[in-house]
């Protein structure tokens, strides 16, 4: 009884040694993967997945919609886009590869309303697949380029039902 009591109590001691080492740990790591980018793997799913699928598709890479999850399609899609940039192409997105595949949207030049992939409606609030048949109906001055979904949600527009981006 009493040797137990001690085992927990050296336990108990072992484990409040470590814990302050696992925390101090973790913010260093967590800040640096902020900046860079954290590679993902297949099967992965999450924003990080999402956002990576939508940029294959601006670039023309991967067609559809991003499924959410690091599919074979989108492991195809790193690959060519690999080849294109001279890197391995692997299909595997490493920190590398989505640093390549984000740092083209710098380079790309200004948004407009011609080659953005998401336009909203100033005037009903709602944002479209940039081919839907509402764009063109649309008045000009009421047209809002996005390039991501997640921007034009985030200026409070809502998705068309007609073209459900
Ligand atoms: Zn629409």
């Amino acid at each position: 009884m009493r040797n137990t009591r001690w085992i927990a109590a050296l336990l108990l001691a072992v484990l409040l040694a470590l814990m302050p080492c696992a925390l101090a740990e973790g913010t260093p790591s967590e800040a640096a993967e902020a900046e860079a980018y954290a590679a993902l793997l297949p099967g992965d799913t999450g924003d990080a997945v999402v956002a990576l699928q939508q940029r294959l598709i601006e670039l023309g890479y991967l067609e559809g919609e991003p499924s959410g999850e690091l599919d074979d399609d989108t492991a195809v899609a790193l690959a060519l886009f690999q080849a294109d940039e001279g890197l391995e192409p692997d299909g595997e997105a490493t920190a590398e590869t989505q640093e390549a595949l984000f740092a083209g949207a710098a380079v790309e030049g200004e948004l407009t309303v011609d080659n953005a992939p998401y336009i909203a409606n100033k005037n009903t609030k709602k944002f479209h697949i940039a081919d839907c048949p509402s764009v063109k109906e649309m008045k000009d001055s009421n047209k809002v380029p996005f390039a991501t979904k997640d921007e034009a949600l985030e200026e409070g527009y809502k998705p068309c039902k007609r073209c459900n981006p």
